[in-house]
């Protein structure tokens, strides 16, 4: 049977790119939401394949959205009486 596991929002601490030519990987700390700056998505920094998440990319808003909305979520629940968890199966490796 699947075991499963929960994580909660302010569990995660980095956004982990990798480059699908070359494997390289691009980890972005979200301590601090100021810091998050991803412009190196324009092109991989090892292989320079080219990445095409350029700052008016459609790609580039919904990652955005993404990271505001971690950073958002956590702070938003915390004064009610629930909480929010997101499931994922627990890895076999
Ligand atoms: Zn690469």
């Amino acid at each position: 049977m699947e075991n499963r596991q929960f994580i909660e929002p302010e569990d995660v601490i980095a956004l982990q790119f990798e480059c699908c030519k070359c494997g390289a990987k691009i980890s972005f700390p979200l301590t601090d939401e100021l810091q998050f700056k991803p412009q190196p998505l324009i092109a991989c920094p090892a292989c320079k394949q080219d990445w095409k998440i350029t700052p008016e990319s459609q790609e580039h808003d919904a990652l955005r959205q993404f990271v505001d909305g971690l950073f958002r979520i956590g702070p938003a629940l915390k004064s009610r009486t629930l909480k929010l968890a997101m499931e994922i199966p627990s890895r076999e490796d």
